[in-house]
């Protein structure tokens, strides 16, 4: 057990928030758990109200880019539980970015019991409506504040909530990027790291303006491999064979992905985890073989891709009523809120 130090809210913001119409981003729960690393352990945990938080100029974080970050969510059950979805992948996961950000190592027991804590004294921020959940953002920063570029001495933990709704309304128009790279062999395109996605916004930008929802990345050296999208990853469903680009370095290896091929298992689909090329998607197109191509992530859950542009040609696949993507959004919606069996053992009880 970590000895957490509670400062709670004097007036909790709880009945300015409209949980019917949530903005995904805006509405931050009461709290914040914070923890420090002084270089040689954790500790200091805290719990306060969240709000801003005094820092150096010169941390380092905020010049050289050493911070890495998660994100998953905490749902309510209808027997007014509330659980967790997989959070010690994302603790995995966050090792392995820290790792390759030369950031030190969370311990299991800080990241539990912070998650819990927080998740505890801001419960009511877990709302049962509609597709709503709490949002959890934990954090690591370099927190030393001093000009020199090397791996920071200090780091600060943190983690807060965020009530969301769903995220996208309408399936996704997609730009197949050709020109920018996210991410490259050798690189950090596996960690999940704040520079990625300043890197990623010029070309999404440019998509936005365009017209598309976002951008699938391709590979670095050719452009001719599909990787992942912003903030979520590729699927592409032939017949009863799903088809997602392999996690070898330059993709992020997304929980929901990992959910998605285990369920998707489960209903009879072969999975092939390989190299897909833009070549072989044109081609199942022209064929009249390309069923359904979604995206997978924890904020946007499992989304279908109705048009797919690649330089001048235009992918338009109509969505349906029973698609691959809807029955496994609902399936897994079902299991996060405990309507349908648990059968990996993914949910991480709180209440
Ligand atoms: C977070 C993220 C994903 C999705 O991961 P999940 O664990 O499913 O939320 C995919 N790609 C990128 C670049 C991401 O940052």
């Amino acid at each position: 057990m970590i000895d957490i130090h509670i400062n709670p809210v004097i007036q909790s913001r709880f009945n300015t928030v409209d949980f019917s119409n949530l903005v995904f981003g805006k509405e931050f729960s009461d709290h914040i758990f914070i923890a420090d690393f002084d270089g040689n352990s954790w500790g200091n945990y805290r719990i306060q109200p969240y709000g801003p938080i005094p820092l150096s100029p010169s941390l380092s974080c905020m010049h050289y880019g050493q911070a890495i970050f998660e994100g998953m969510k905490a749902f309510r059950t209808e027997k007014n539980e509330i659980q967790i979805f997989r959070p010690l992948d994302n603790l995995r996961r966050m090792n392995q970015s820290a790792e390759r950000m030369c950031m030190p190592f969370i311990p299991e027991e800080m990241f539990m019991e912070g998650l819990k804590a927080l998740c505890r004294i801001d419960q009511k921020w877990v709302s049962s409506l509609n597709d709503n959940a709490l949002y959890l953002r934990p954090f690591l920063i370099a927190s030393d504040d001093s000009l020199g570029i090397r791996p920071s001495q200090n780091y600060m933990f943190m983690i807060y909530g965020c009530a969301v709704g769903g995220y996208y309304s309408e399936p996704l128009k997609v730009k197949v990027e050709t020109h920018y790279v996210r991410s490259c062999q050798g690189g950090v395109g596996e960690a999940k790291t704040a520079g990625n996605y300043a890197a990623a916004l010029y070309a999404t930008q440019i998509a936005q303006k365009e017209g598309y929802h976002q951008v699938l990345w391709t590979d670095a050296f050719e452009h001719k491999y599909l990787e992942e999208l912003g903030s979520s990853n590729l699927f592409i469903r032939i017949g009863k064979t799903l088809i997602t680009p392999s996690t070898t370095g330059t993709v992020l290896k997304g929980v929901t992905r990992d959910s998605v091929i285990k369920l998707a298992q489960n209903l009879g689909y072969a999975v092939e985890e390989r190299a897909v090329s833009i070549d072989e998607v044109l081609a199942w197109n022209s064929q009249g073989k390309l069923d359904e191509l979604f995206a997978t992530g924890t904020a946007a859950s499992i989304i279908g891709i109705a048009q797919l542009d690649y330089k001048e040609t235009t992918i338009c696949i109509a969505p349906k009523e029973n698609s691959l993507a809807k029955i496994l959004n609902s399936k897994l919606d079902n299991i996060k809120r405990s309507k349908e069996e648990d059968i990996f053992g993914w949910n991480e009880k709180v209440i």
